[in-house]
């Protein structure tokens, strides 16, 4: 059993249940979140609750923060809270956050600044992965630092991926979501266009998963209901991945698109259909309930 101790910040949907996995490996974690109500289930397991991320951090080999957006990041490390001013030099920061790669490479420069390694690490894989400890995990920072890392990310996941210096893991994020949404969107479509013209979903699906439009969305996470037992299309769409995750991510994608002037014309279009899809009653239901876009006519 390890007696490294892990500072963990953030406990929401996925910090809560990645920071569960660590305690049950033997890891001496200190957890904060601004809502206080969502350390109780991890001092129950064994966690401490620390009162403030400053507390949090005191004596910590590694600090893992999992939080909404970019400007909470570099709020709370650089600029507001000042954390990296209470972080020890030989403490390992993971930030696992989804936010721009601008973001990462302040946290990063500003780190180096004060002698602190920091890298991102964003994740792919959803709450049930992030429970599972099955999440992959995309690192952008020195590898030293990466492979340092492979400590507690080999915990909370299955795969550790090198994407290169610092922003990198962020990069590779948005490429991904970018790419999955746009066979989401594709493989919605297709499948409705077959039943408007009198085909089983079912029987469609089965001869594109043998032909040349198989792909991950039609393979794993079938968009039409009761194709597939175990999706989120046959469960009322709940997430899953919620629409409004997946625009944020198409969001920095196209942020990022923009920044390296790329031409990333199916991507504007995912983000189009994900736009028009969502509203409040679409915003919380899994993101491949974009499949209602194409049955609204
Ligand atoms: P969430 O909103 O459930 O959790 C975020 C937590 O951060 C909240 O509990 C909030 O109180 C806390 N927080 C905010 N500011 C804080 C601060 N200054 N100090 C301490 N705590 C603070 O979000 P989530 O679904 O867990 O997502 C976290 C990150 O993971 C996001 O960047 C998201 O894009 C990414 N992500 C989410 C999923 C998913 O399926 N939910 C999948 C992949 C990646």
């Amino acid at each position: 059993m390890s007696t490294t101790t892990v500072a963990f910040i953030g406990l929401g949907n996925m910090g809560g249940p990645m920071a569960l996995n660590l305690i049950k490996e033997g890891f001496s974690v200190v957890c904060f979140d601004l809502q206080t109500s969502l350390t109780q289930p991890l001092v129950d397991a064994g966690a401490t609750a620390a009162t403030t991320a400053i507390e949090a951090v005191n004596g910590a080999n590694f600090v893992i923060s999992m939080l909404p957006s970019g400007a909470i990041v570099e709020s709370l490390y650089i600029h507001d809270t000042k954390l990296l001013d209470h972080i020890a030099q030989d403490c390992l920061v993971i930030d696992c956050s989804t936010v721009a790669p601008e973001n990462s490479r302040a946290l990063a420069v500003a780190a180096t600044a004060k002698n602190i390694r920091a890298i991102d690490a964003p994740v792919s894989g959803g709450v049930a992965a992030a429970a599972a400890g099955t999440l992959a995990f995309m690192c952008g920072g020195a590898e030293d630092a990466v492979e340092d890392a492979k400590a507690v990310l080999a915990v909370m996941g299955a795969n550790v991926f090198r994407a290169g210096s610092a922003g990198a893991g962020q990069v590779a994020k948005v490429c991904n979501n970018m790419l999955l949404a746009i066979h989401m969107t594709g493989t919605a479509e297709a499948l409705q266009l077959g039943v408007d013209n009198g085909l089983d979903p079912a029987v469609l699906s089965n001869i594109m998963l043998k032909s040349s439009g198989a792909n991950w969305s039609l393979e794993k996470y079938n968009p039409y209901p009761g194709v597939m037992a175990t999706t989120p299309a046959s469960n009322n769409y709940n997430p899953g991945f919620m629409v409004k995750l997946m625009q944020k991510d198409l969001g920095l994608a196209m942020a990022a698109a923009a920044t390296s002037s790329s031409k990333t014309p199916m991507g504007a279009m995912a983000n189009k259909l994900y736009g028009e899809h969502s509203n409040d009653a679409t915003c919380n239901l899994d993101f491949s309930s974009i499949l209602k876009l194409y049955q609204n006519k």
